[in-house]
């Protein structure tokens, strides 16, 4: 029970938390803490919310480890002796971690303009808010369509980033009466990192697994501490800046 930790919520941030923790609550407390990792989650498989092919990899990643999940399931209440499962059953433990989602910030709220289920605001090609055109809103606060095939951009670095580059392109534009960029982001892929089993790097909106294990861990390595690592100068941040520049390179076309 000491060792037990359930997770509420299997999206992203539930799934790298969980896979983390074995290895390392084993390395703080020993081999012997035998640590109980259970994730709850409301979707009917293991990594729901994404492709059934990432999905298998999770579970699979997520047996080498030991970590169970409960799917189907909904945490209804949670106090310091452990949680209750819409199930009826409790899960006794001194530690859990709601990793249910994430939310716009309420600034947004400021904005008298007409805003998604997380509370984004809605935004045209361009980045401006629609209904109030003089604001810019870009990264999680923005609501984008990132192409013509009805895919909207996700509350993730891999949108935010260019999403940041077209609405400074486009807010100078503005003032200097050029043309601005249309916001435009059509490639999308996923890296999760999956503990001491490696990690999964996937490619297109589909989800097609490209690359597993340590491989995908050295990907998601450099993901982090290269690609959407804040740049260092002003130098490396004008470098940056190009909001046509290729933010994600496809390996598979
Ligand atoms: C645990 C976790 C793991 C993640 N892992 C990944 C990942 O692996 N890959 C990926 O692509 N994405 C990941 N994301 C998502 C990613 O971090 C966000 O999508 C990204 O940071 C959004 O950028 P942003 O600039 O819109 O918002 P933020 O990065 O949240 O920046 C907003 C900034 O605005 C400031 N701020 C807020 N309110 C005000 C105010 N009123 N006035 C002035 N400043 C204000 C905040 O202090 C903050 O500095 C992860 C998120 C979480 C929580």
């Amino acid at each position: 029970m000491p060792y037990t930790v359930v997770i509420c919520g299997g999206g992203l941030t539930g799934v790298e938390l969980a896979l983390e923790l074995p290895s390392r609550l084993r390395k703080l407390f020993g081999e012997q803490a035998l640590p109980r990792i259970i994730v709850v989650d409301s979707g009917k498989r293991i990594g729901a919310a994404f492709s059934e092919e990432l999905g298998n990899i999770i579970a699979t990643a997520s047996q080498c480890q030991s970590v169970e999940w409960r799917s189907e399931c909904r945490v209804t209440h949670i106090d310091s002796h452990g949680v209750e499962l819409s199930d009826g059953s409790n899960i006794a433990c001194f530690t859990s971690v709601i990793t249910a989602g994430v939310n716009a910030s309420p600034l947004a709220g400021q904005i008298n303009a007409k805003r998604d289920a997380q509370g984004r605001l809605f935004v045209n090609d361009m980045l401006c808010v629609e209904g109030e055109s003089s604001v810019y809103a870009a990264g999680d606060i923005a609501h984008a369509h990132c192409d013509d095939s009805g895919h909207t951009a996700l509350m993730s670095c891999q949108h935010a980033i260019p999403m940041g580059k077209f609405a400074g392109y486009n807010a100078v534009a503005s003032l200097l009466h050029i043309s601005p960029l249309p916001y435009r982001q059509p490639d999308y892929v996923t890296c999760v990192d999956l503990g001491e089993w490696g990690a999964v790097y996937t490619e297109t909106w589909q989800q097609r697994v490209c690359m597993t294990r340590q491989e995908a861990k050295q990907l998601k390595q450099t993901i982090t501490h290269e690609l959407i690592a804040p740049p260092q100068d002003r130098t490396q941040a004008f470098s940056l800046a190009d909001p046509l520049a290729q933010f994600v390179e496809m390996t598979q076309e």
